[in-house]
């Protein structure tokens, strides 16, 4: 069975196929700046074109040049198009109506265009990617799996916030929580791992990228997550300032008469890593400076690694305990910084590693990093959130 998932951006559209027997990637690539000067990867076993620069004026045509790479007769990966079982859209913002995976049909599309409001600048590139993949391939099933579908088993005391209960209820500010496909995936191949069946685990799941997202998983299902109405919430990100206390926002726009957009940019671009350190939104540039000595650089690691060390804390108490603490992403499957700050002093919770290894540590495989006498296990597992709405879009489809 062959999946191609879509994961498609204002300005971007990122594709895998998947063949689904052996879970083997047979090719991958992105078009890039679409409706601006366009670029386009691509890359199988045979090939590999980086940036060429072709005209892609819209998501339409980002698809159609996806459908003949993947089927061209000198380096495509399939002959005919119909061999695509199904096509899975990394679909960002289901709101409380999609507490999962969705065949797509009028009903959801329309359904996901009234979500708009909720994610302005995710969820209208998903829907061009979708109705572009109705015209070019409308026999091909759709499904859109969410990155808030995961955390639709959070208990209403975790989501819904302190402001006046019609808040919610019209406005449907609640927590939603995303990274949903990511926590989901790593969770599950972290008891396969530990050959543990998943309903008898507590476990804390820290997706450290450039969005950062902390998960409490009992049992298998979400329990709390730092992300909340938007992306924006839990502990600072590249250049997201993550929580901070609400009444500055309205301090600033009285005493810097900053407007709403303003703010948004300034908690949303210009805060974080990049805002502490005045250096750079990217971890890797943080812990060179905090070598050399650059005070605020440090300052930025003890900022991030002492939230992320609050909310495994507070976590374990919310699930009245811990077994496994997994590491992903971009910073957690990469830096052995991260790793051993954040599990620095945190024996008192059965957390403690081994230095060696997460000094010398293979990448791109599940790694067991715990200290041989440590209770919980701390393990590095890869995300691979394209293989995640693969298996989803599968399950939907047979
Ligand atoms: P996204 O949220 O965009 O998917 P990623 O998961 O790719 O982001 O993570 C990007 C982050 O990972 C950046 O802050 C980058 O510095 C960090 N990172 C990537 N490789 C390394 C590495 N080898 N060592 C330390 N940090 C790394």
């Amino acid at each position: 069975m062959y999946i191609l998932v879509i994961n498609s951006g204002s300005s971007s559209l990122k594709f895998q196929l998947l063949e689904m027997k052996d879970k083997k990637l047979l090719a991958k690539g992105v078009c890039e700046r679409i409706g601006i000067d366009g670029q386009y990867s691509f890359k199988t076993d045979k090939i590999n074109i980086k940036d060429q620069q072709i005209n892609i004026p819209s998501h339409e045509h980002a698809i159609q040049i996806v459908i003949n790479n993947l089927t061209c007769d000198e380096n495509g990966v399939i002959s005919d198009i119909h061999e695509i079982n199904a096509v899975g859209h990394r679909a960002v913002h289901g709101g409380e109506a999609f507490d999962n995976s969705a065949i797509i049909n009028d009903d959801v599309l329309a359904e996901m265009r009234g979500l708009i409001k909720l994610a302005p600048l995710h969820n209208p590139p998903v829907i061009k990617g979708i109705e572009a993949c109705s015209k070019i391939i409308p026999e091909v099933p759709q499904i859109a799996v969410f990155d808030t579908s995961f955390h639709s088993t959070i208990p209403d005391y975790a989501y819904i916030y302190p402001l006046p209960y019609s808040y919610y209820e019209k406005n449907k500010i609640r927590r939603y929580g995303f990274h949903g496909t990511s926590h989901n995936y790593v969770s599950r191949e972290a008891a396969k791992f530990v050959n543990r069946d998943i309903k008898q685990l507590k476990i804390v799941s820290c997706h450290m990228g450039n969005g950062t997202s902390i998960t409490a998983i009992k049992s298998g299902k979400s329990v709390d997550t730092t992300m909340g109405f938007t992306p924006l919430e839990g502990p600072m990100m590249g250049t997201r300032s993550g929580t901070i206390d609400p009444a500055i926002v309205t301090y600033l726009m009285e005493e810097e008469n900053m407007t709403a957009q303003q703010i948004n940019d300034l908690l949303n671009k210009k805060s974080g890593f990049i805002g502490v350190s005045g250096i750079s939104n990217d971890w890797r540039d943080i812990c060179v400076a905090a070598k050399k000595g650059d005070c605020r650089a440090k300052l930025a690691q003890n900022i991030v690694t002492t939230q992320i060390k609050k909310y495994i804390g507070s976590y374990a108490a919310v699930m009245g305990g811990i077994d496994i603490l997994i590491l992903t992403a971009g910073i957690g499957e990469n830096s052995d910084d991260m790793r051993r700050l954040v599990t620095t002093d945190m024996e008192f919770l059965g957390i403690k590693i081994n230095s060696e290894l997460n000094e010398n540590m293979p990448r791109g495989i599940n790694i067991d990093l715990s200290d041989t006498n440590a209770k919980v296990k701390t393990l590095v597992i890869p995300t691979n959130e394209e293989l995640m709405i693969a298996e989803e879009t599968m399950k939907k489809i047979v």
